[in-house]
């Protein structure tokens, strides 16, 4: 072994020894049990990073269940053709998932690429690190699952499994304890298998070591982790997230020839969607409510009242869509759901 070696090793508090079984024991376990996945079938950089970018606050069952990673990657199979689309295009293929962001990002990424890299994908960690949308860990997981080669990655899976093998007792959501934990992820990386030893401690957090009831006899760790059983789950620890904010909004359902009045958004969070026109509580008092419902978003809990208006004039951002253009518009998941519950209804028609 060398002295790097050591080195790196002596970030752990773990032997050398112990150091290199845990390591062999996560790489047999993934051999053995682990699953698989379409971006686990390929080596192509720009295939792993849309996966990635889709499973961050996403899971796995809605991007291979309901087939939004399938359809993206046939629809934009490389990073020319989503440099080269339409945003609404981009926008339509994410609806559902939320966190739009995520969509412009990987665009913005695919034209660095095609702009800044004449078109092939970058292949230092530092260069991956500066696409837009991107980064540590997504850095860490493209080059480590792309090419094999060594690069850490903690995302909440991996900071639970360290957290419990090393019975960890800060606050994880602190930059003091991500420097620690992202160190034991470097220094206990199994740096000639790093493809194999990532997906290996990502999928052990999925679906052995789980926040509740983890599986610890079934667990390849077992025998070198300090919070093996019912106590594990006290880990890892956290500073008490964001209070949720509940909100009301008020939307009309208004109709005119056909059009039903749409607006677009143009904030940060939500741009390029399109929703019903909001307007105050005060102004919707007198009209009908014909849908309520709720959703989430980050923090908030949003009850949406639809009220329908028999007239209205548009606002700057809005404008009257033909009913029969309205699925091929980019929305939101909850107001996707309102306008395809109400349009059967008549709605106005
Ligand atoms: S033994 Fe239990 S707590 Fe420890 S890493 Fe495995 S599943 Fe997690």
């Amino acid at each position: 072994m060398t002295a790097a070696v050591h080195a790196e090793e002596s970030k752990l508090p773990l032997t050398a020894q112990a150091a290199g079984q845990c390591r062999a024991a996560l790489v047999a376990w993934f051999t053995r049990e682990g699953r698989d996945y379409p971006w686990r079938r390929t080596q192509d950089p720009y295939a792993i990073l849309v996966s990635e970018i889709m499973l961050q606050q996403t899971q796995i069952a809605t991007v291979l269940g309901r087939g939004y990673y399938t359809r993206w990657m046939e629809q934009f199979p490389d990073a020319s053709t989503l440099a080269a689309a339409d945003e609404g295009a981009i926008l339509k293929a994410w609806e559902g998932l939320g966190y739009y962001s995520r969509a412009r990002n990987l665009q913005r990424a695919a034209r660095t690429v095609i702009d800044g890299h004449q078109g092939i994908f970058p292949r230092t960690l530092e260069e991956i690190a500066a696409l837009p949308g991107v980064g540590r860990y997504t850095a860490g997981a493209v080059f480590s699952f792309a090419w094999n080669l060594p690069a850490p990655i903690v995302d909440g899976n991996v900071a639970r499994v360290l957290s419990r093998l090393f019975s960890f007792q800060s606050e994880i959501n602190t930059p003091a304890a991500q420097r620690i934990l992202w160190d034991w992820a470097e220094a206990l990386l199994d740096r000639k298998h790093a493809r194999q030893f990532n997906s290996a401690i990502m999928e052990l957090g999925q679906r052995l070591c789980t926040p509740r009831q983890p599986a610890c006899d079934l667990c390849p760790l077992k025998v070198h982790c300090l919070s093996a059983g019912p106590s594990a789950e006290s880990l890892p620890k956290k500073k008490a997230s964001r209070k949720t904010v509940t909100e009301d909004e008020h939307a009309l359902w208004v109709m005119r020839n056909g059009c039903l009045l749409m607006a677009q958004e143009t904030g940060s969070r939500r741009k390029g969607l399109w929703r019903l026109p909001l307007r105050t509580e005060p102004e919707c008092r007198q009209l009908p409510l014909i849908s309520r419902s709720k959703y989430s978003i980050t923090h908030h809990r949003v009850t949406l009242s639809v009220h329908e208006a028999p007239h209205a004039l548009p606002n700057g951002e809005e404008s009257w869509q033909p009913v029969n253009s309205l699925s091929g518009l980019a929305m939101p998941g909850p107001i996707r759901r309102v306008v395809d519950d109400l349009l059967p209804r008549g709605g106005g028609l």
